[in-house]
């Protein structure tokens, strides 16, 4: 199995750097409102490792508290925002990190998007993936592919 591969990432600004091991538990769209909120931006997309896949080098991550037991962490010189984490069950102490600060993040395909309902009316993606209510996992898929209204366009 291709359980020794490692990924790196890290911030902006290089201060914090992770390694993963292993192979990830998940890419997903998050349109969740706390994930846009701390990221600033219509979409997240997230690759989930457990706690012992994770190595952190350099300066140490911040972690604001966003709910009890949910931490999402960021770099205290740039800010760039680096995971959510906290306990997620079976699956122990989980990190879920934001794909877009890999190094390499084309190599991470998302296979999902999770909390369709709060996705934003006027953005979509052209894919055809289940999209589920809540986190994937526990939560029935809605619908497969993009919406087909409430999309801007073209004037002309
Ligand atoms: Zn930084
Ligand atoms: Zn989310």
């Amino acid at each position: 199995m291709s359980d020794k591969y490692a990924m790196t990432g890290g911030c902006m600004c290089g201060a914090v750097r992770y390694e993963v091991i292993g192979d990830h538990h998940g890419v997903t769209h998050c349109h969740c409102h706390s994930c846009r909120k701390h990221n600033g931006a219509p979409v997240v997309t997230l690759a989930g490792y457990k706690n012992n896949q994770v190595r952190f080098s350099g300066d140490q991550r911040k972690i604001y508290e966003s709910s009890p037991g949910v931490g999402r962490a960021f770099c205290g010189y740039c800010g760039t925002p680096l995971t959510w984490e906290g306990e997620a069950g079976d699956l122990g102490y989980f990190f879920e990190f934001h794909i877009s600060t890999f190094d390499e993040p084309e190599k991470l395909v998302p296979t999902s998007h999770a909390f369709e309902p709060e996705r934003i009316p006027w953005f979509d993606i052209a894919d055809d993936l289940p999209r589920y209510a809540g986190f994937s996992e526990d939560s029935p898929v809605l619908h497969h592919g993009p919406v087909t209204e409430g999309l801007p366009s073209r004037k002309a």
